[in-house]
């Protein structure tokens, strides 16, 4: 497997991690294989027992899914790595990973949906205690983690209000307990944003987003150590299958070609919109984390190296205004999809956080006049014109 350490993030996405089969394909191969074949009755034996290298089954590996990992570690500067089914199978492959009955684990009340949901809901049930706290503030995780805190899973930006958590701050504290920190890399991506280099153990994907890009399909990468990948993660992986198919792990390979120039437009072009919305006394409140009007614009600085593509803002009126703004957009479509390219705009409210109590969803910043927009590759001139008629209307 090619690999370059000096090379930069857009040569590794091109190039990183790609075997070659006799044919000496230029294209990524697309080994469409359940199983794999043996030379012999002692070749089958060798490769059980691990004397000898190659695949066995693609629940535990394939080679299609190897480059797609291969990749990701590059990219991510990480030594190993397991792709999944789907984001949330990166992220509960992770934590379970992590912790056992008897275990604390903390993370913080804003998180994507599904994650609390395993952590609020499933750990307690298997025996794993769970503290659930503001993730902006330091002397909440000091209080939080105890000498039994085997890990911590946070998200920075979060979804949907764009509130960053201090990567490095938070390692540190879980780190003097011997626990490990697992950051959901989605909204930052790893064009802007190195948790591995921050201090956190474990980088989780939802691949599902930018690393498509394309709305086509899901899938998920935990990435970490090789130490904890092997012992840890690799017998939970192997034998409860949450393994990506290799068709995805094809399109996702070609999505990460494309990574580095999309996020990088779609950035600009979210800076772009942030500034035009900002401008308009519809607009109550904006974050973006690439402005200096962010509530953690220093924070932004030291830890991220641009924007987003991800623009949250609160309308004046309410729901009624947020609700009419979203439907006189004409190129932005509604669908709490994200990292898509194309640009797609979402009440949290009433869809992704609507079974959050109200008083919850407002303690997180989510009000009824919060709107989040995924910015895509269309034209920035169109995208400023079509909120500018839709602002228009309400
Ligand atoms: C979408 C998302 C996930 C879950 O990913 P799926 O691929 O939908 O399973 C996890 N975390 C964040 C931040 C996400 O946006």
């Amino acid at each position: 497997m090619s690999t370059n350490k000096n090379w930069k993030p857009a040569t590794k996405l091109v190039h990183g991690g790609t075997t070659r089969s006799p044919f000496g394909e230029t294209s990524e191969a697309l080994f469409l294989t359940q199983g794999f074949v043996y030379d012999s009755a002692e070749a089958a034996e060798a490769r059980f027992l691990g004397d000898q290298s190659g695949y066995i089954y693609s629940r535990y590996a394939n080679p299609t899914v190897s480059m797609f990992e291969q990749r990701m570690c590059e990219l991510e500067g990480a030594e190993a790595a397991r792709a999944t089914s789907s984001g949330m199978a990166a992220v509960n492959t992770a934590i379970m990973s992590c912790v056992k009955a008897g275990d604390h684990f903390v993370a913080p009340k804003a998180l994507f949906g599904s994650c609390r949901y395993i952590i609020e809901q499933i750990l307690p049930r298997y025996g794993v205690e769970t503290t659930l706290i503001d993730g902006t503030n330091l002397d909440e995780w000091k209080a939080a983690i105890r000498p039994n805190t085997k890990g911590a899973f946070l998200e920075s930006p979060t979804n949907p209000t764009l509130d960053l958590v201090d990567i490095q701050a938070v390692a540190d504290l879980i780190h003097e307990v011997g626990g490990r920190l697992i950051v959901d890399n989605v909204f930052a991506t790893a064009i802007w944003q190195s948790p591995l280099q921050l201090g956190a153990d474990v980088v989780i994907y939802s691949a599902t987003k930018h690393i498509d890009g394309q709305g086509r399909c899901l899938g998920g990468v935990v990435l970490s150590d090789e130490k904890w990948i092997s012992e840890e993660v690799h017998d939970m992986y192997k034998h409860t299958g949450p393994s990506m198919s290799p068709f995805n792990a094809w399109v996702l390979l070609k999505g990460l070609e494309t990574l580095d120039l999309r996020v990088q437009r779609q950035s600009t072009t979210a800076a772009q919109l942030a500034d035009m919305l900002t401008a308009s006394s519809k607009v109550s409140r904006l974050i973006y984390p690439g402005r200096d009007d962010h509530p953690q614009a220093e924070l932004a600085k030291k830890q991220m190296r641009g924007g987003s593509t991800m623009v949250a803002f609160d309308l004046e009126g309410g729901k009624e205004a947020a609700f009419k703004l979203s439907n006189a957009l004409e190129i932005v479509s509604l669908s709490n999809n994200l990292g898509d390219a194309k640009s797609l705009i979402t009440h949290p409210a009433t869809t992704t956080h609507q079974s959050v109590a109200e008083e919850a969803r407002l303690e997180l910043g989510i009000s009824d006049k919060t709107l989040r927009l995924s910015v895509g590759l269309e034209d920035p001139a169109d995208l400023i014109a079509d909120f500018e008629q839709a602002l228009a209307q309400v």
